[in-house]
């Protein structure tokens, strides 16, 4: 049976704005066949195994012909496979979706066409420019400024007239071509315009100036395509209402080695302040449960005290437990310990409230918290990573019995999940992140030889002093350390930074 083609929208740049729709295609998909205006993000939602193969279609460089891609959509689908043409923007405006829709329709191959943010419209939104305004304008009109045949496409006379929005397509480079025109059917050079280069992304930029002066000033902020020139009222509002470049980060790229499983999302948090992230999977938490754990379980109503020092610990702690056939029930009797509020948090989505969590989020705050509580009476459960920094695991044994556990190891293995290295190597990054040792021990040696001299442009910002104090073993000065040790904190000092 012949698989399903599905022709997508991907939006404008920002994943952000891909519809929902359109990510459960990406997630389901066996191929998917994309062009260089879909974020490089998206294609990492397809399937493991997923067939990936680039179009092109950048100005002039096409790396497959159209036609040779209307056929190869058909034959994979043909072949039972469910493809995904993933296509910039809209698949309808501009964007030759219709004529990859008619082949296949032509073709007798099944197909659904997933519409998507278009660049005319979200592009002029992200810089500000509401594409209609009561008083200003009440339509909106979008051309292609290129053609494939080199005649000139616009009725200039007819566009010059229209009350409403004029908005540009595929036009950078016929942008002074563009302003004469205007200017020739009669539109005054201070009509408001603007040029948005990599409109909803984290590069975006946008140049206002009056039409007779918009040509000129573009280029000589040398804006890179792909660009939306707008010409009408609206993009007077540009300079009131933009809240998008104004962001305190905008502007600045950022490397986190977070790993994903953590609870606080520091990259999306940000990604929200404007900023460019680069994320490095750092570290890879291998699950490593031995026989003492089941002896723990058999145990678990001896303990007055169960200590969890990460959200690892916490989630594999819990797996492991329901596989062994026990539920919560069993963690009636002892007090639960968190290091701190993301441990707190993890146990929460497990169901299950902290009763301690000390003021300093640290293992030394929490033994500053336990130390004089615990007596001979007490016993102590203390599940954890293989390699723990800290004394806890030394000190708790000194006030009573304490089982400690080994859950998990920490692999420092770091896996670039975009372009993160080569921004790192590059100098572009203005921060990078690190919240835990193991994460700087896997970075650093990601980097090469000389890893100081990468980052000699860029501030170091760590979670707290045990991360700070693996830094400066490897002659590195963190510029911003959370007190509090959270990637909250971290969030927050970035973004006071950045606003200075
Ligand atoms: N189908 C797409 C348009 C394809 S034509 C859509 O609906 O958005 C390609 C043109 O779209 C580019 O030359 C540029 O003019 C515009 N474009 C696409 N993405 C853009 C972006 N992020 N910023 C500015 N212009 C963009």
């Amino acid at each position: 049976m012949s698989g399903l083609v599905s022709i997508v929208g991907a939006g404008p740049g920002d994943p952000g704005l891909l519809t929902l729709r359109a990510a459960d295609r990406l997630r389901r998909c066996d191929c998917v066949v994309y062009d260089h205006l879909a974020s490089p993000r998206l294609l990492s939602l397809t399937p493991a195994g997923c067939e990936q193969v680039y179009a092109g279609k950048e100005a002039g460089n096409h790396a497959l012909p159209q036609e040779a891609l209307n056929a190869l959509l058909a034959q994979k689908a043909k072949e039972g496979k469910r493809v995904v043409r993933l296509k910039g923007g809209d698949p309808y405006v501009f964007g030759r979706g219709g004529e990859e829709a008619l082949y296949l329709k032509g073709a007798g191959v099944p197909f659904e066409v997933v519409p998507g943010v278009t660049s005319a419209v979200a592009g002029l939104c992200c810089a500000g420019i509401p594409i209609t305004h009561r008083g200003l304008a009440t339509s909106f009109h979008v051309y292609t400024a290129a053609s494939r045949t080199g005649e000139d496409p616009v009725d200039w006379a007819a566009a010059a007239r229209q009350e409403g929005t004029l908005v540009f397509l595929m036009g950078l480079s016929r942008l002074e071509n563009t302003c004469r025109k205007l200017l020739e059917n009669g539109l005054s050079p201070d009509t408001p315009a603007a040029v948005v280069s990599r409109a909803t992304t984290p590069l975006q930029r946008t140049v206002r100036a009056p039409l007779g002066k918009l040509a000129a000033a573009v280029r000589a902020a040398e804006l890179p395509p792909p660009a939306i020139t707008v010409v009408g009222q609206v993009a007077s509002l540009g300079g009131v209402l933009d809240c998008f470049e104004e962001r305190p980060l905008f502007g600045r790229t950022v490397v986190t080695t977070r790993q994903k499983s953590h609870g606080f999302d520091l990259s999306a948090a940000l990604e929200e302040a404007g900023a460019r992230v680069e994320r490095l999977d750092a570290i890879r938490i291998r699950p490593c449960p031995g026989e003492d754990l089941q002896q723990a379980f058999a145990r678990l109503g001896e303990y007055s005290y169960l200590i969890f020092t990460s959200q690892n610990a916490v989630r594999i702690f819990l797996e492991e437990l329901r596989r062994s056939g026990r539920d919560l029930r069993a963690l009636a009797g002892p007090c639960l310990c968190a290091v701190g509020p993301a441990t707190a948090a993890a146990l929460a989505r497990e169901g299950l409230t902290a009763d301690l969590t000390p003021p300093r989020h640290t293992s030394a705050g929490l033994w500053e918290v336990l130390g004089d509580r615990l007596g001979p009476g007490d016993r102590v459960l203390y599940p954890r990573a293989k390699a723990v920094r800290g004394k806890l695991g030394e000190l708790l044994p000194t006030r009573c019995p304490t089982d400690q556990v080994v859950l998990y190891e920490t692999v420092e293995e770091a896996r670039d999940l975009g372009g993160a290295l080569a921004t790192l190597r590059g100098g572009e990054a203005d921060y990078l992140t690190f919240t835990s040792p193991s994460a700087v021990e896997s970075t650093l040696r990601a980097l090469g030889p000389d890893p100081a001299a990468c980052l000699a442009g860029t501030k170091i910002v760590s979670i707290g002093p045990v991360t700070s104090g693996c830094l400066r073993a490897h002659g590195l000065e963190p510029a911003l350390e959370s007190g509090r040790c959270t990637a909250e904190e971290m969030a927050r000092l970035i973004v006071e930074d950045g606003r200075t």
